[in-house]
């Protein structure tokens, strides 16, 4: 993929980048050591002014970077400015939190007694150079979701980003430059996806953590594996969007509706399979698709818009082989199925809502990375979590319902990081966000992301 800002609301290719040479590359990889020996020693006070420097610069430059990210990749402007904002709230949320979130760990004096020691502690020490492969979905939130713990951690980071989002890559780049932090400490590598393997196999990279697809996630993992190198995996997901009897089916509608098609559907974390217990399915299937037919459909830079082009034409072509795959073999389609009209330029499709899916189509298996949502009627309580957990992916899941007893049995069954109740998944800063299945492993965010890349070190002590 050449590495280039290309709108996606239009189609037209408006600058494109040389990646770098392999002599440019050690020399970013030998910044980085460089970096990590002294950045390895810095006091947390010290990272924390650094990081609280780098989100009031992103603050001031909201708006810019906002719409820099949706000219590269075409979320609605009002969504990229949320997400900047989200960006700048973790940042000082690690920066607060950072040390508390390390600090030692002391078992109770009877518990080592029989070891002989006299002082015994876990100790957080960061693990070196970690290399970040990034996507184009949330081109801001997914750098910093890793940078902002990891640099607090005293590692140092490399972000090798998604070939469509090179402007947005060299800002991340220059941000942390700008606040303050060594040269080094923070690098963004113009670099295609064939010179990852080598950047990972130098012996200068301690780690690697990925947001993507399966095969690119497989891809980095292999490598790493071979050179015992520690990953984090965040890849696809297809979540679950229960709905039982006695939930608010109103506001379970209007809000699947968001969490179908935020981000214009390009979200790990959305809903994507709505089950609906019998009994509600038909209220909740005529709310639902209403509220996915209403949306305005078009130019993400436009405030009335609320989907805007996919990001790329490769991904409208997955998402239209899915759709046709599924029609093909009978599935019904309640709204959209089609680019709309009017839409010569660029990547759009419509909201749209397919019923009556079934095992033989490739959309009941596969992610459907755009604002396509698939309906399944369901029976009873065990029929909704058979259902649920029938996805290779475990990311999160959302359930609806006001039944105690309901809430209990998903917590316990479903195959998934999260379960979120009466509301969408959405992450946080405090709270930890992954998979299990082909979702990926290892967490990120909280104290069990920033934990994820350090080096537990047992002093012990007689
Ligand atoms: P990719 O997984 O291909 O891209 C994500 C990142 O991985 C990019 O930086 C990419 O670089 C890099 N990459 C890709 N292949 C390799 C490889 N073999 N070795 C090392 N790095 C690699 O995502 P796509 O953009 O192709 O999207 C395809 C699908 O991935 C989507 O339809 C969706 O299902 C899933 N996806 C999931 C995301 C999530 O949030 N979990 C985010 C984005 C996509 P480059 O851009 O240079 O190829």
């Amino acid at each position: 993929m050449p590495i280039a800002t290309v709108n996606p609301a239009t189609g037209e290719t408006l600058r494109t980048f040389d990646p770098l040479g392999p002599g440019e590359i050690d020399q970013c990889l030998a910044d980085a050591a460089h970096a990590f020996a002294a950045f390895r020693t810095t006091g947390f006070a010290q990272r924390s002014a650094l990081l609280n420097r780098a989100a009031d610069l992103l603050e001031g430059d909201l708006d810019d970077i906002a719409r820099t990210m949706t000219i590269e990749m075409g979320k609605p402007l009002a969504a990229a400015r949320a997400e900047a904002a989200k960006c700048v709230k973790a940042m000082r949320w690690y920066a607060t939190h950072a040390e508390s979130l390390l600090a030692d760990e002391r078992p109770a004096d009877a518990d080592v007694r029989d070891s002989g020691a006299s002082a015994v502690r876990a100790h957080y020490r960061p693990l070196g150079v970690v290399l970040a492969v990034m996507p184009w979905n949330f081109p801001l939130w997914q750098v910093v979701r890793f940078a902002a713990p990891a640099l607090m951690a005293g590692n140092v980071g490399l972000l090798k980003h998604a070939s469509n989002v090179p402007q947005t890559a060299l800002y991340l780049g220059e941000l942390f430059e700008r606040a303050g932090y060594p040269h080094g400490c923070f690098q963004t590598l113009l670099i295609g996806s064939d010179a990852v393997e080598a950047v990972l196999r130098d012996g200068r990279v301690a780690a690697a953590t990925l947001t993507g697809s399966e095969p690119a996630g497989r891809a980095v993992a292999s490598v790493a594996g071979s050179e015992v190198k520690k990953t984090v995996l965040e890849l696809g997901g297809s979540d679950p969007f229960v709905v039982m009897p006695s939930a608010d089916i109103e506001r379970a509608a209007s809000t699947a509706v968001v969490a179908r098609v935020q981000n214009n559907g390009q979200s790990c974390i959305a809903a994507k399979r709505f089950i609906v217990h019998a009994d509600v399915y038909d209220e909740f299937a005529e709310r639902f698709t209403a509220g996915m037919a209403a949306l305005t459909v078009g130019d993400p830079l436009q405030e009335t818009t609320d989907v805007g082009p996919l990001a790329t034409e490769r991904g409208r072509a997955d998402l239209e082989e899915l759709v046709d795959d599924a029609v093909g073999r009978g599935a019904s389609v309640l709204c959209g199925g089609r680019r709309p009209p009017g839409h010569d330029q660029g990547w759009f499709y419509e909201p749209t809502v397919l019923a009556g899916i079934t095992e033989d189509m490739r959309i009941d298996q596969e992610e459907t990375f755009g604002p396509v949502a698939t309906l399944y009627r369901v029976a009873d309580l065990d029929a909704a979590v058979e259902r649920a957990n029938h996805t290779p992916f475990g990311l999160s899941s959302n359930v609806w319902t006001r039944d105690e007893a309901e809430v209990d049995r998903f917590v316990r069954d479903l195959q998934a990081g999260g379960v979120y109740v009466n509301g969408m998944t959405a992450s946080h800063p405090a709270l930890p966000f992954g998979g299990v299945k082909r979702s990926g492993y290892g967490r990120e965010l909280s104290g069990h992301g920033i934990r994820e890349f350090c080096n537990v070190t047992t002093v012990w002590q007689a």
